[in-house]
């Protein structure tokens, strides 16, 4: 088993860390900060005082997610894909560009591999010319369908090559494995962490998600969509928790690269998720099942002890808290969307 390094950020709590992070203004460049969690990662860190340069080739990501921070001088928007070659200058690097939810990721199967695999490597080059840290945002697929629960970093995983998942699996995975090739080959600081199904605001309607899903189908009063029995289980972490680690992971020693598993280890079944949002939403919105999606993983849940001993890091918000704000904001978003369509109509 992997040993558990404590760094100094076990011992220094909340107010050291704030400090840490915020203390020095650093250049900080987020590949796929428009996206849903690049979105929140750089609104923090503006918030921190951080200059942001954000690049993106909006294929998934959306402009409005970042339009009510473009007033901020430190904040640049770069219209790039990260299959190709990129020289900014930074000292932190978030690559967290790529497609994420199963619909997205399996419509250009291809583009998906090829953003891991090429994004990772031009961030690392980045890297490499510029000395900056460069935190890479894998992921729980890369245990595919585990035959071990809860998953711990050390675990290998169990991924079918050449199934539908196996593009984003796959592609995440080599990616991991450049990390780690360009640390021991030319010494690039890098963090690698494995994030866990996360959600929250700024997620789109049409996402394809579970909770994205589940909550518009609850709010519109339409069938909430089962695949399968609704028996196969996810941990659910909120948007602001997982930034919070990584924001840890960034500031955390040089020997902390991971690969750490950053999740809420709460477990619940699919078919347990659709009755809470039900009950929150105070839908009356019937379930229903449909086919299973191939390769579906059966069971996920993070150990997230060594973050906890290397990041002090634990998430603090509960699926059900998490689920009202998340619903809140699909409130306030169809809402929206149904006065502007009222407004055409007229
Ligand atoms: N799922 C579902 N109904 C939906 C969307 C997803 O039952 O409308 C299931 C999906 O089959 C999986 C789980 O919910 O078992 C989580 O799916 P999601 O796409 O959110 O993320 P994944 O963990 O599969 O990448």
């Amino acid at each position: 088993m992997r040993k558990v390094v404590s760094g100094p950020l076990s011992v220094v709590g909340q107010r050291e860390f704030l400090k840490k992070i915020s203390g020095i203004p650093r250049r900080v460049l987020v590949t796929g900060g428009s996206g849903f969690l690049g979105s929140h990662l750089c609104e923090r860190l503006l918030s921190l005082g951080h200059t942001v340069v954000c690049i993106d080739n909006f294929s998934t990501g959306r402009r409005e997610n970042l339009a009510h921070l473009t007033h901020n001088p430190h904040l640049h928007i770069i219209d790039h894909d990260v299959r190709k070659p990129y020289l900014i200058d930074a000292d932190v690097i978030f690559n967290f560009a790529s497609p994420a939810s199963p619909p997205d990721y399996q419509a250009d199967p291809v583009g998906t591999l090829m953003t891991n695999v090429l994004g990772a490597l031009h961030a690392l080059e980045n890297a490499r010319a510029t000395g900056a840290t460069v935190v890479q945002s894998s992921t729980s697929e890369v245990y595919g369908d585990p035959l071990l629960s809860p998953q711990r970093e050390s675990y290998f995983g169990n991924v079918n090559t050449i199934g539908p998942r196996a593009c984003y699996d796959e592609g995440k995975r080599s990616a991991e494995t450049l990390f780690f090739d360009y640390h021991r080959t030319h010494g690039v600081k890098i963090k690698v962490a494995r994030i866990f199904n996360t959600y929250g605001p700024r997620m789109r309607p049409d996402d394809g998600r579970v909770i994205s899903n589940f909550v518009v189908q609850a709010l519109l009063g339409k069938e909430l969509t089962i695949y399968g029995d609704g028996q196969q289980t996810r941990s659910f972490c909120y948007a602001d928790d997982l930034i919070d680690g990584f924001l840890r992971l960034s500031v955390s020693p040089e020997t902390c690269t991971g690969p750490i598993n950053l999740g809420n280890p709460g477990e619940f079944t699919v078919l347990e998720l659709a009755q809470m949002v039900l009950a929150l939403t105070g839908s009356r919105s019937r379930i229903v099942h449909q086919a299973a999606a191939v390769d579906d993983p059966r069971q996920r849940r993070p150990d997230i002890a060594q973050a906890h001993a290397e990041l002090a890091w634990e998430p603090k918000i509960k699926l059900s808290q998490g689920l009202e704000r998340t619903i809140a904001y699909f409130d306030e978003r169809l809402s929206a969307d149904s006065r502007v369509m009222a407004g055409e109509a007229v």
